[in-house]
């Protein structure tokens, strides 16, 4: 039986409930993490948790919890459910309010976390690569939502999801106001030209994924040029491989882009290679569920 996490409680998945008065229902007012475990441990928890920290700082919410404690909720969500390779989900909201916006009549916010598994496409495109479609649904700006803080309102990367699926693609490229790339629906975006592998640079509007820094770290590992950069929609078209990283997705290659073959059209070999070693690092180290 599937139990969930809700406010200091593991109830199970059937009765775990959040009020429809909770303003992250009523206004998407909250923030959200999602976190890996493979082989028993947790993939760059603290990162997480601190991004989510970061998160809800920015938006003025107190978490009511320590990070520790969080960590420790993350842990117990997967031993409670005695999962060892999982998805986990934190979601911190608002809390229960009034109907008005205000957050001040939201006493306390809502912890919930959810450990359960996760496939975001079917094993053939892990395989063969996904295609993508640029979306007319621009990046949310800075000024409006910075793009670093993972908040629960991802309505525009849920327009630009369905614009792909509507161009027959599995995943979007969104750029930003200025027309330069910055990141999928919920994963970040890499493309590799002559062996130098290049990412848009936070500046252009994205969030600071785990996977994507993990992945810079084991490019420069490799010995590839690794450059943080701002790419236009030229630069997918015309580079040789493309791919996407995000804790869900992990690592996908992305093998035609509105309607233009990235490459040859197949996962190129800096990509393989990646993902390789991506797969080695993610059970090699990490936060220990069973200790
Ligand atoms: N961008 C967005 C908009 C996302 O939702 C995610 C998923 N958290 C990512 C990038 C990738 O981040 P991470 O590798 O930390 O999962």
């Amino acid at each position: 039986m599937t139990v969930v996490y809700v406010n200091g409680e593991f109830v199970p998945k059937e009765e775990a409930k959040v009020s429809v008065y909770d303003h992250g229902f009523l206004y998407g007012d909250g923030v959200f993490e999602g976190i890996r475990a493979y082989a028993g441990r947790i993939f760059r928890l603290e990162e997480h948790i601190d991004r989510l920290y970061d998160s809800a700082k920015a938006i003025w919410l107190e978490i009511p919890i320590s990070k520790e404690e969080m960590m420790e909720v993350c842990a117990e969500t997967c031993r409670r459910n005695e999962l060892k390779d999982a998805y986990i989900r934190l979601v911190v909201s608002r809390g229960t309010g009034d109907l008005g916006l205000d957050p001040r009549k939201c006493p306390k916010a809502t912890v919930v976390c959810i450990a359960d598994k996760i496939a975001l496409y079917p094993e053939e495109f892990y395989q063969k690569g996904l295609k993508a479609a640029t979306a007319a649904t621009r990046k949310n700006y800075g000024e409006v939502l910075p793009p670093q803080v993972k908040t629960c309102n991802y309505l525009p990367n849920i327009m630009a999801k369905i614009e792909s699926i509507v161009a027959g693609a599995q995943e979007c490229f969104c750029m930003s106001r200025e027309g330069y790339l910055t990141e999928g629906s919920g994963d970040n975006v890499f493309l590799v030209k002559n062996g130098v592998v290049k990412t848009p640079h936070p500046a252009a509007g994205i969030l600071i994924g785990v996977t994507r820094n993990a992945v810079i770290e084991l490019a420069k590992k490799l010995g590839y040029p690794v450059e943080e950069t701002f790419l236009t929609r030229y630069d997918v078209y015309t580079a040789d491989e493309a791919f996407v990283t995000g804790t869900a997705a992990e690592m996908v290659a992305v093998v035609e882009v509105d309607g233009r073959k990235i490459g040859n059209g197949k996962p190129g070999p800096v990509t393989e290679k990646l993902r390789e070693e991506f797969r080695k690092l993610v059970t090699s180290e990490g936060y220990p569920i069973y200790k």
